[in-house]
């Protein structure tokens, strides 16, 4: 496999459809919505990349996109009924909009993460042997 990286939009862009940043292998690893390998299942990257606080990264990108959701339909809601907005049918669409994306979002933001983090911090050399060493045939 190539040693070289997808521009920083397709990786973001793969990593929205909840695929492997580096290789765009579908479900990435993910082996069902919410049990993950250890590796990409196409490609064989190890998507911790021996970093610790990786999942903090994935955590925050949940976080921004609930917030980001959470502000949007509050804002939206708020928008289309002023002066008078009903304010707790617009406290239940939010918490329910809240709920569902970070359950929805939660493998995409690591797939997520992960396309930032490669953006940040290119493979070595070693995760490339690694990854290649793992990878599927
Ligand atoms: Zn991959």
């Amino acid at each position: 496999m190539t040693t070289a990286l997808p521009p920083v939009g397709r990786m973001l862009a793969r990593g929205v459809g909840r695929r492997c940043a580096r290789c765009g292998g579908r479900g990435a690893f993910f082996t069902g919505w919410y049990s993950m390998a250890d590796r990409c299942r196409t490609c064989g990257l190890a998507w911790r990349r021996n970093m610790e606080g990786f999942q903090l990264g994935a955590a925050a990108i949940n976080i921004i996109l609930t917030g980001g959701s959470l502000l949007a339909v509050m804002g939206v809601g708020v928008a289309l009924t002023y002066p008078e907005p009903p304010v707790w049918p617009l406290v239940a669409a939010t918490s329910a909009v809240a709920v569902l994306v970070a359950v929805v979002g939660y493998p995409v933001s690591y797939t997520v993460w992960l396309a930032v983090d490669l953006a940040m911090n290119a493979l070595s050399d070693d995760e490339i042997a690694d990854a290649d060493a793992h990878r599927a045939v």
